[in-house]
């Protein structure tokens, strides 16, 4: 039994549909449809994802999964992908060479203008000033500030790294965020000379050999559920929709799980049970089952994000604007986070977008936006003298969290390892149990040698990567 139908859920079912055939998966999803924070709308009779737009291609499995899917020919690459930064004022080229934010051309900087005279003259004396304390972790905004002075943090870190985790960079773990510069940090005090081995080797030089690090669907990444829903419909996996599950009970034989109205309650029975909801609703379904993973779960703090796509006519739409899109650091005071020319990003959307006559934006920012006017903001930012033609909204769900993103602090990353525990025992139960009576013990020994044979299937690593949380 699968507990929520997003890409983790889908992903857990496929893992199990390819890698035993013999059990029965049913996957329940407390929604009208499968996809959970992937989906598609359409915006100006354009199809335009409401989530995510791309997934990262240096690793394989997503790529993979949309090839067994039948999305390969539908795989592509941002036409354009060089943002550019608000700062002090102005829209400014982003600095070439820079690093998550981090400088490693000076004078590309300097000519960027993105930061003050003073702001600028205190990056180079992070190669003069003492080592920066590290400890087991350390804070991406403490200790880049600590290097090459506030300003760099404040202005280029923050926009990119805290969109792309979506929480603050003061707040975000350095070990978990940059895992290869913090190991690089370990042998060099000077922030500017480890950042410009990292990126020589890493995910630019992997951009300049293989394209573009990131992947999008034609279409939308937000026709993957669909598309892995039929398939898996196909291989026998029963998907029930609208069916939230509401508590789970161990029983000798497997697990009750409890779905349907409090009033008229059905009890389904499973031998095993997979949980790939979001942290909050896990850490209620598995509080009496596993508390201590429950009281790790309820411990991730997820931040809320809005994200609204406009369409504009094209004659209404008279700001000038390149690459693929604009960040708007934090400091500038304004309540929209990042835009992105969805119709100069993508070459299907450009397609789109000029057949259809409009220009296609996605604007995001924090709640309070949401709240505020994002059209308002919009006009602020871009000065389009006409309301929007058409607008999608993904509007978070504000309790608990549920529907935004937990953000990589350093508590949330510390948090995975418990999970991941649980995660093996979890899955001994849906792999091994079918009436069996043997100790826990040996089938867990047992598994975690299936496993170690597995570890070639690409599938499985997705599951891995995925916020899964397996009980028992
Ligand atoms: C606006 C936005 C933009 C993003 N952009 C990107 C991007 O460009 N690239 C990228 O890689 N990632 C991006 N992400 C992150 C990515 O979309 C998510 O990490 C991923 O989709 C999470 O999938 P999930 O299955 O873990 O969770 P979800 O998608 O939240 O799915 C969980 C499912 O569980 C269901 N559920 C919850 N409780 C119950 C219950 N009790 N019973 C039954 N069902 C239940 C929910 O209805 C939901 O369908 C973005 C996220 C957002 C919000």
């Amino acid at each position: 039994m699968v507990v929520g139908g997003g890409i983790s859920g889908l992903a857990a079912a496929w893992y199990l549909v390819r890698t035993h055939s013999e059990i029965e998966v049913t996957l329940l999803e407390a929604a009208p449809h499968v996809g959970g924070k992937l989906s598609v709308s359409d915006l100006a009779g354009i199809a335009v994802d409401e989530g995510a737009e791309s997934f990262v291609a240096s690793r394989p499995e997503a790529l993979r999964l949309a090839r067994e899917v039948g999305l390969e020919s539908d795989l592509v690459t941002p036409a354009v992908f060089q943002a550019s930064v608000f700062s002090r004022g102005r829209i400014r080229a982003m600095p070439r060479g820079q690093f998550m934010g981090i400088p490693t051309d000076l004078r590309s900087l300097a000519a960027s203008e993105v930061l003050s005279p003073a702001g600028l003259l205190r990056v180079p004396l992070d190669r003069v000033i003492s080592p920066t304390p590290m400890g087991q972790d350390v804070s991406v905004g403490e200790f880049i500030s600590a290097r090459v002075g506030r300003e760099v943090v404040d202005r280029l870190v923050e926009p990119l790294l805290g969109g792309v985790y979506a929480g603050r960079a003061d707040a975000l773990s350095m070990q978990a965020t940059m895992p290869a510069l913090f190991r690089e940090l370990r042998h060099d005090r000077s922030l500017l000379a480890a950042t410009r081995r990292v990126a020589g080797g890493g995910m630019e030089a992997a951009g300049a050999r293989r394209g573009l690090p990131f992947r999008g669907i034609i279409g939308g990444v937000g026709r993957v559920p669909g598309a892995m829903a039929a398939a898996l419909v196909g291989s026998g996996v029963q998907i029930r929709t609208r069916t939230t599950v509401r508590g789970l009970t161990a029983t000798e034989t497997g697990w009750d799980v409890e779905v349907g109205p409090a009033s008229s309650p059905e009890v389904i029975h499973a031998d095993g049970v997979i949980v790939a909801t979001p942290a909050a609703p896990a850490a209620r379904l598995l509080a009496d089952v596993v508390p201590n993973v429950a009281l790790e779960l309820s411990g991730i703090e997820a931040a809320s994000v809005a994200v609204i796509a406009l369409a504009y006519r094209s004659a209404d739409f008279r700001a000038h604007t390149t690459g693929s899109g604009l960040l708007i650091p934090p400091v500038e005071g304004r309540m929209v986070k990042a835009v992105t020319y969805l119709d100069q990003k993508w070459g299907w959307l450009n397609e789109a977008a000029e057949r259809e006559g409009v220009r296609l934006l996605r604007v995001s920012g924090n709640l309070g936006w949401m709240v505020h006017g994002p059209r308002a903001e919009a006009a602020a930012t871009y000065r389009p003298t006409v309301p929007p033609l058409a607008e999608a909204r993904r509007t978070p769900t504000i309790p608990h969290g549920s529907s935004a993103l937990p953000p990589w602090i350093p508590t949330n990353a510390a948090c995975l390892p418990a999970a991941r525990a649980a995660r093996c025992s979890a899955a001994l139960v849906t792999s091994d149990t079918r009436g069996s009576a043997e100790s826990s013990r040996s089938r867990r020994a047992r598994f975690e040698k299936k496993s170690r044979r597995r570890t070639d299937d690409g599938t499985k690593g997705l599951v891995e990567r995925t916020q899964v949380a397996l009980v028992r």
